[in-house]
């Protein structure tokens, strides 16, 4: 999800999403006048499955197998560890099947569907699909595994969570994961990859993963999140500073505009989190060069949200010009000029000769549960329930795909 706390980190980087973060994704389902679940047609004791963009390769080699497995390629088995290759000629493109330099088959441009009767280890780490798409893709090499989807959720909170954390802060964003995939699968039906293995979608990783995460995703198994009978799209995202984030004042959607996405009132204990409040400095000047204007002296609240969270901003130059931005805009203009920024909520802004001295307050667009808050909460006896109760308030919690 976007920012989730450990994207920055310089852990296992198996899985490489886009280097874009924070992409305002919204969700497209409509929220009035529906009986029922609007959900992909299922039967409802079989596991949906999910597309995960796990990979985009720069360069054109994917390594899969080892020793002890089978990989199907073009229908026929071949064994042991190989070598994916793309190359685009005038007449065409070419995949191939290479075994260290030999190679073993060739296909005819198009995508590339590789099957086992194992897990992918792909370059290096295993991952619990045995099915495997390819496709070139503006340059780069999409690599698009499909999983289960109670067997994708785990990698999923191996990502996002502290391994020492609760596990009711697991069960709750196991939850919250689940309702979300759900919801892409479901504005991506028929597309190549339903999310990203990212921040732009939610974060996810392959190889070893610790057992507080399986057994939350085990013991929620199917269970969602819903409002007006329908799944939500359940965000969440480091921390929130204390004071919530509406989804309706970051992503116009109508989907967003419900109470489950609004917040509430009450103070999130999200203090543990290192980013809670952030210091960061800017040049007034290249700040203004981003956002059309001369040297920024001034970066000011002018709208908040009814839980007292910053929405829009006014910035003010040198000869008195303004402009006002909404915090997710005013983020992405103070990354663009060298600003390390961990949310759109600034809440101080102090000019020294040029140089405006910036505090801020949490990780994250804000929106639904925040991570730290919930940790907390978990750490004083509250249920997952109850964390997810108040990280989306008016959200019910149902199965989606049966126990
Ligand atoms: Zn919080």
């Amino acid at each position: 999800m976007d920012d989730g706390f450990l994207s920055r980190r310089g852990m296992v980087r198996a899985v490489i999403g886009s280097a874009t973060m924070g992409i305002p994704l919204g969700c497209s389902q409509q929220t009035a006048g529906r009986k029922t679940l609007d959900l992909p047609l299922r039967t409802p004791a079989v596991e949906p499955t999910i597309k995960v963009r796990l990979l985009d390769l720069p360069t054109s080699v994917l390594k899969v197998g080892d020793s002890s497995t089978i990989t199907r390629f073009g229908g026929k088995p071949f064994a042991g560890p190989l070598t994916i290759s793309y190359t685009k000629e005038n007449k065409g493109s070419t995949w191939k099947l290479l075994r260290g330099s030999q190679v073993l088959t060739e296909q005819q441009g198009g995508t590339l569907d590789l099957s086992s009767p194992s897990d992918f280890l792909i370059n290096g780490t295993q991952f619990p699909t045995n099915s495997l798409s390819l496709r070139h893709q503006e340059g780069m090499i999409e690599v698009v595994g499909a999983f289960g989807l109670e067997t994708y959720l785990p990698g999923v909170l191996q990502r996002e969570l502290y391994s020492q954390w609760h596990p009711n802060t697991y069960r709750a964003l196991a939850v919250a994961a689940r309702s979300f995939a759900l919801v892409r699968m479901k504005d991506r039906r028929g597309k190549f990859w339903h999310v990203r293995a990212s921040a732009q979608d939610q974060a996810f990783v392959g190889g070893e993963i610790r057992t507080v995460a399986t057994e939350a995703v085990l013991k929620t198994r199917g269970q969602v999140l819903t409002w007006n009978n329908q799944i939500l799209c359940a965000y969440y995202s480091s921390c929130c500073g204390g004071r919530p984030a509406r989804a309706s004042d970051r992503w116009m959607s109508p989907a967003n505009a419900v109470p489950p996405l609004s917040g509430q009132g009450r103070p999130c204990p999200c203090q543990k989190s290192s980013r809670y409040r952030w210091f960061s400095e800017v040049s007034g000047r290249k700040l203004g060069g981003e956002v059309g204007l001369g040297s920024i002296r001034s970066i000011k609240p002018i709208q908040t949200n009814p839980w007292g969270r910053t929405v829009q901003f006014q910035l003010r130059d040198n000869k008195g010009v303004t402009k006002n931005l909404p915090s997710s805009t005013l983020r992405e203009k103070l990354r663009a000029a060298g600003a390390d920024v961990y949310s759109g909520w600034v809440l101080r802004c102090e000019n020294e000769a040029g140089s405006l001295k910036l505090t801020g307050a949490g990780f994250g667009h804000g929106v639904g549960l925040c991570q730290f808050g919930s940790e907390a909460r978990a750490q004083s006896g509250l249920t997952w329930r109850k964390i997810l109760s108040l990280g989306y308030p008016g959200a019910k919690i149902a199965f989606n795909w049966g126990p």
